[in-house]
């Protein structure tokens, strides 16, 4: 028979395993509040006052590393703000990590809306440079045609150019697969050609949803948003994505999230289901 004490060491190290095995980081750039004009102001809960920012949005980005045998893999780019010194935060959290941003191998593209992109390209001291040389840049094929032709606020234009004379551009069509490990889907719903990846690394399934599955707490809430462009097939998706990822164990990734950034389907005793956070920390 065991003792408490027995009991609860096994526990633990049944929970230190698990975690370990995560090997996705949030690159967390920070929290912003945008208005009807789709500029994205720095906001921070602890200092800022909401009530100071009457009609926005609060809106939270999360980029993405995992880290994988062949190159480390990178989920959205955020929206490409830098700390005092000038350096792209997105640069300094693959840093803080213990890698260079030379490490990165696939950037792997949701869509192209300004607050997924802007770590794309760095735009230090006037000159423009591809923010991960080493990379190849994974884009939905209708999804550049789209952004790079119009005239629509919520892409930024100036860092297209680069990214197509970089040669770093990989353009995708419809559903496939990367490599054995990234697999890619269009989704549509938020923008028309909008992708999701599911990325096997380490045993773990990871799957980024971008902006049909920005947080998780749009799982629980059976609702239809405005900002995106098929609201319900959104709707509806979060549901499947749920369903399936829950029974196949993934782990999901919130771009957009306040809470849960990196985050499992758990059972509860009486038989529903919770999100935990699985985030190395
Ligand atoms: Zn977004």
């Amino acid at each position: 028979m065991r003792t408490g004490a027995e009991k609860k060491s096994t526990c633990d190290i049944r929970n230190y395993e698990l975690i370990k095995m995560i090997q996705a980081y949030s690159l967390y750039e920070g929290s912003f509040s945008v208005d009807a004009s789709k500029v994205f102001v720095p906001f921070d809960p602890a200092k800022d006052d909401p009530l100071s920012r009457k009609g926005s949005l609060f809106v939270h980005v999360h980029p993405f590393l995992i880290v994988a045998e062949d190159g480390l893999i990178l989920c959205d780019a955020g929206l490409g703000f830098r700390d005092e010194s000038g350096e792209l935060l997105i640069h300094q959290n693959i840093r803080k990590l213990g890698y260079t941003p030379k490490d990165v191998k696939y950037v792997l593209m949701s869509h192209l809306h300004k607050d997924h992109t802007g770590g794309m390209v760095d735009f230090k001291d006037g000159v423009a440079r591809i923010a991960f040389p080493n990379a190849e840049y994974y884009v939905q094929r209708e999804e550049w045609m789209y952004a790079f032709s119009g005239e629509n606020p919520s892409y930024k234009a100036e860092i297209f150019d680069v990214i197509q004379r970089s040669g770093n551009l990989v353009l995708l069509e419809g559903d496939g697969q990367i490599n054995h490990q990234i697999s890619y889907e269009v989704n549509g719903a938020h923008t028309p050609y909008h992708q999701a990846f599911h990325i096997r690394v380490g045993g773990e399934h990871y799957f980024f949803g971008g902006d049909v599955l920005p947080e998780p707490e749009e799982i629980f809430k059976n609702f239809i948003a405005k900002y995106d462009y098929d609201g319900r097939k959104a709707r509806d998706l979060r549901k499947e994505y749920w369903e399936q990822g829950r029974e196949e164990d993934w782990v999901y990734l919130f771009y957009h999230s306040k809470s849960i950034a990196i985050g499992k389907a758990e059972k509860r005793e009486d038989g529903t289901f919770k999100i935990v956070d699985v985030a190395s920390k």
